[in-house]
């Protein structure tokens, strides 16, 4: 890290440079910007508030907050930022560009469109989540977050023993299926005319009881977000009553100028593991840090180390403790 990135100010603020900038406020950036606060670090979050599980009612499995809506857990983080003055966020903004200046300083563009605010920050933390692509299959997005979902660990417990379908078109569909037997055996691998799942695969799948579909499906049947059946090509419907789909993901890093942190094969940010990138005083926490599981309890962990390793960082002390 070069010196001029590394060092948080003493406590006080140091004119208009930031310690910390956060990109994002899911989980992931509002837990590191609590634990920031909470080590005297002056911190702006900016946060364009469209997190990916939006399309979801209830979230599970974060620890005290079990079925909580997801945007009540971001209303509680954010009220809870409000008690500490050394922290500013903005939500409904984004992080329109981020570049270095000469002096090793981040210098961002922050607002709702270019040109925006010129901020500086001695270190950034990249917490903006990922995007979701899911399948072509037709009517999808309509059941997305009600009745069938991307993360099995999050909304497996709901749909246990029920008739499922889970949906994909990617090389690990067939080992998604068998994290998603879990949770049902009564389960259908619709694979939409992809040719994804092979002979050996269909021949394990079927030995723990799972049905593969390849023909493509036309339409999927339901009311109100609840799903009902898949109907195929031929005419003939599968009855279900939920289920996963498999989407891709990327990271959208699009804003970054002249700074180029190390991906991984699958296009996510690589880190050490306590959130520091490639980049000299660039973090990242959450879904956009490699790799899983994709879970908000995981993401607000995360940011919560990459917060601590910011504040050792720029103290330029080394116990992990
Ligand atoms: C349908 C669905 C249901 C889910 N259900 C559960 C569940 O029940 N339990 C569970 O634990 N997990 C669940 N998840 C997964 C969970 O949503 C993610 O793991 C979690 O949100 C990741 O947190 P994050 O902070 O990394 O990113 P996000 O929560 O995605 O937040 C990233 C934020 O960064 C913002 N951003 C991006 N780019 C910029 C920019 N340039 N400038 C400013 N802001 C930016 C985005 O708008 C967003 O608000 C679900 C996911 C989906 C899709």
């Amino acid at each position: 890290m070069s010196e001029s990135s590394s060092s948080l100010s003493p406590g006080g603020a140091d004119g208009a440079v930031h310690d910390v900038l956060i990109v994002g406020g899911g989980p992931a950036g509002l837990s590191a910007a609590l634990n920031l606060a909470r080590s005297l670090a002056h911190v702006l979050l900016v946060d364009a508030d469209r997190p990916r599980n939006a399309a979801t009612i209830n979230s599970h499995g974060f620890l005290t907050r079990d079925g909580i809506p997801p945007q009540e857990l971001r209303r509680l983080a954010r009220a809870e930022l409000a008690g500490y003055p050394s922290v500013d966020v903005r939500t409904r903004q984004r992080v329109l560009s981020l570049s270095r200046d000469e002096d090793g300083l981040f210098a961002a563009a922050v607002g709702r469109s270019s040109p925006g605010e010129r901020i500086r920050a001695r270190a950034v933390l990249l917490a903006t989540g990922l995007r979701e692509t899911l399948p072509d299959v037709p009517d999808l997005r309509g059941f997305y977050g009600m009745s069938l979902f991307s993360c099995a660990a999050c909304d497996g417990f709901e749909l246990r023993g029920r008739r499922l379908a889970l949906f994909g078109r990617s090389a690990d569909l067939a080992d998604r299926a068998r994290l998603v037997a879990r949770w049902s055996r009564d389960l259908t691998v619709f694979t939409h005319g992809a040719d994804v799942i092979d002979a050996v695969e269909e021949a394990e799948l079927a030995a723990l009881g799972l049905t593969v579909e390849r023909r493509p499906i036309v339409a999927l049947i339901g009311a109100k977000g609840v799903l009902e059946a898949a109907e195929l090509s031929d005419g003939s419907r599968i009855p279900l009553d939920g289920g996963f789909v498999r989407p891709d993901w990327s990271l959208d890093l699009s804003f970054l100028d002249g700074i180029s942190p190390a991906l991984d094969g699958g296009g996510h940010l690589v880190t050490d593991g306590s959130g520091r990138t490639s980049e000299p005083g660039l973090y990242a926490a959450g879904d956009a840090a490699a790799p899983g599981p994709q879970q908000l309890i995981v993401a607000a962990g995360a940011g919560a180390r990459a917060a601590a390793m910011i504040v050792h960082d720029g103290l330029g002390v080394t116990t992990s403790h």
